[in-house]
């Protein structure tokens, strides 16, 4: 099939160049070679060779390279050229993977092919080399064009052998909108449940992935038995019924659109910390729930245990330890009571600043967007809560700058103030009654309100 891979960089080449002339035949691999397919050069280059890591090693110092021993006994040095790191790893097949990062054993093989075959999918099994070209042995660009995620080989012996591949596989189909091809979705769902089996800290990792991909809703939705199976506390969520009027989704389905309400709310941007508490801001609703006379559904203190379980679970998959706590704080606080208020504002800076020291401010905005998120994912009528929530945020910028201006542009009042009741001209004295007001904020201790400075511009020296 047709296509274009664009220039390899001339510092991996350079890799390939020194490798190949010390006769070990050496190939660009992996993610490389298939976002340069897609048209994107700007993946980090892994070169895969025949070489022994210690030839490697010997072969690129001698071209005058750093080359640092980051996985000697997986078979792979990192060269640094120009500032950038590139692994070299020699031709291998993996064993099993039990726990870490890399397999427990491998073995090392003198073929290419052998190497592309014990890759996890056909988009990732492809090799390139600039003058030899690609080597597509499984139909990787096919299925890069086709938009499929497609296993290299029998893909239930290949989610047998590592079901971490089952999470990676809605990763790369999340990152690039692709589907899972049908057999390897078949034994996708088959083999969800081995993720059980899996070490915490690697799901964390893929999590984290599928999270940066900005799709993690698609992904709770179109692979649910992946995704319980990854998080297992999502499962009593699954047509769990609020019996609320406040609630028109079962709690799984309300945490879709929570979390794909915070990528709306952020532009695609939101942070680590905002990202896991929207998908676990309710973990705890099916434990608390309770009815009244009436019937309907309540769900006292499942802000409070929920960052507990929340805390445990992203523990346990050993995610930084500031993303943890930002992100349970953010559960625990996702439905405290936050109006435009001076009162309500400050107590929730506070409350913020008690649980996130240093971070109060940032996270009281991370609030409003986790319960804008909140409200997106509620019944119909709640959602215009949103329009309150940009009342309670211009009211908490102004509140933040009243408490404490860093400069003129954080001041109550602006140059078109002075001009006007200072019967100025536009320019460099406007700017120094500006200066003169932020002193007397600053220094003199006068509140940063447009009340207060409009008073001192009109009768203060
Ligand atoms: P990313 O941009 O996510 O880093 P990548 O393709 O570089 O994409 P890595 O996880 O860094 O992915 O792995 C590098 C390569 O190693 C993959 O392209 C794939 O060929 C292979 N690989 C990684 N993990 C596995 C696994 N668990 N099973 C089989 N092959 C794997
Ligand atoms: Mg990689």
């Amino acid at each position: 099939m047709a296509y274009r891979i664009p220039e390899l960089p001339a510092y991996a080449a350079a890799v390939l160049d020194t490798l190949e002339s010390a006769g070990f035949e050496a190939w660009v691999v992996g993610g490389w070679v298939r976002d340069a397919l897609l048209g994107s050069a700007s993946h980090d280059v892994d070169v895969c060779t025949a070489a022994p890591w210690s030839e490697s090693e010997r072969v690129l110092r001698a071209a005058g390279f750093a080359v640092h021993r980051t996985g000697a006994a997986h078979g792979t040095v990192t060269v640094v050229v120009d500032g950038r790191p590139i692994e070299v790893t020699t031709y291998r097949v993996d064993g099993t993977y039990s726990d870490a990062r890399h397999p427990d054993a491998v073995r090392f093989v003198s073929n290419v092919r052998e190497d592309l075959a014990r890759r996890d999918f056909t988009i990732n099994a492809m090799a390139y080399h600039p003058e030899r070209g690609l080597l597509d042995a499984f139909g990787g660009a096919g299925d890069l064009a086709a938009g499929l995620v497609r296993a290299v080989g029998d893909p239930r012996a290949r989610f047998d052998e590592d079901a971490l591949r089952v999470l990676r596989a809605v990763r790369f189909a999340a990152r690039y909108g692709f589907d899972v091809e049908e057999a390897t979705h078949a034994a996708l769902t088959e083999f969800a449940p081995r993720l059980a089996r899996i070490a915490q800290e690697r799901i964390g990792q893929e999590l984290t992935g599928i999270f940066a991909t900005g799709r993690m809703a698609w992904a709770l939705a179109r692979e649910r038995a992946v995704m319980v199976c990854a998080i297992p506390e999502l499962s009593p969520l699954v047509d769990f019924d609020q019996n609320s009027p406040y609630h028109a989704f079962d709690a799984y389905e309300h945490t879709i659109r929570v979390v794909s309400g915070a990528e709306c709310v952020t532009a695609g941007c939101a942070g680590q910390a905002l990202r896991w508490a929207v998908l676990l801001h309710d973990i705890a609703k099916p434990e608390t729930y309770s009815e009244d006379v009436s019937g309907r559904g309540h769900f006292f203190g499942h802000p409070e245990l929920g960052a507990r379980k929340a805390a445990a679970i992203m523990r346990r998959m050993a995610i930084p330890a500031e993303i943890v706590r930002e992100a349970c704080a953010l559960v625990s606080l996702h439905d405290y009571p936050m109006t435009v208020q001076t009162r309500s504002l400050r107590r929730t800076i506070l409350r913020c600043e008690e649980l996130c020291p240093g971070r109060g401010e940032a996270l009281a905005f991370e609030l409003l967007n986790l319960k804008r998120a909140d409200a997106l994912g509620k019944a119909l009528p709640c959602r215009s809560y949103c329009s309150e929530l940009d009342a309670v945020s211009t009211a908490l910028r102004r509140e933040l700058r009243a408490a404490a201006p860093l400069c003129v542009r954080d001041l109550a009042v602006n140059g078109s103030d002075v001009i006007r009741e200072r019967g100025l001209e536009p320019g460099p004295d406007v700017g120094m009654v500006l200066e003169g007001l932020l002193a007397a904020v600053v220094e003199d201790g006068i509140p940063n309100t447009r009340d207060d400075l409009m008073e001192l511009l009109r009768f203060g020296g």
